[in-house]
């Protein structure tokens, strides 16, 4: 997984923040999505790898139940968990067992957290009601 999050991260798009960030989000049945950010001259309109990655498997009919892991890679000295705004797509679109495995760029470093564990009080549809 290293070698492909390596290779990814070569695409990503970070002419501004110059913060590169590949995602493959893995599915229950082996199946894999990956996803670079992407930044644009707008902020707003730019996307992080793991929702591009998200969005990606959801376009190509995979559901919540379907989603097992996330691994992600940052070129950082160490491991970046995701943003609060992908926190939420993966709290509302994945199982609360889902996995998130981070890696710094050289891969020395490594964490892992399931999203409960990293959004333990989630805002969720249930709290629209
Ligand atoms: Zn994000």
């Amino acid at each position: 997984m290293l070698e492909k999050l390596r290779k990814l991260i070569e695409n990503s798009y970070s002419p501004v923040y110059k913060y590169y960030v590949a995602a493959i989000l893995e599915c229950t049945n082996g199946q894999t999505f990956t996803g670079v950010n992407v930044e644009t001259s707008s902020p707003a309109s730019g996307i992080c790898a793991e929702r591009n990655a998200l969005y990606s498997a959801i376009a190509h009919g995979y559901k919540k139940e379907d989603f097992k892991a996330i691994y992600l890679m940052n070129k950082t000295v160490e491991p970046c968990f995701p943003c609060f705004i992908c926190r939420q797509a993966l709290v509302d679109l994945c199982p609360e067992n889902f996995k998130i495995i981070t890696y710094n760029y050289d891969g020395t470093k490594t964490k892992e957290v399931t999203i409960k564990e990293l959004c333990p009080y989630p805002f969720s549809s249930e709290d629209l009601s």
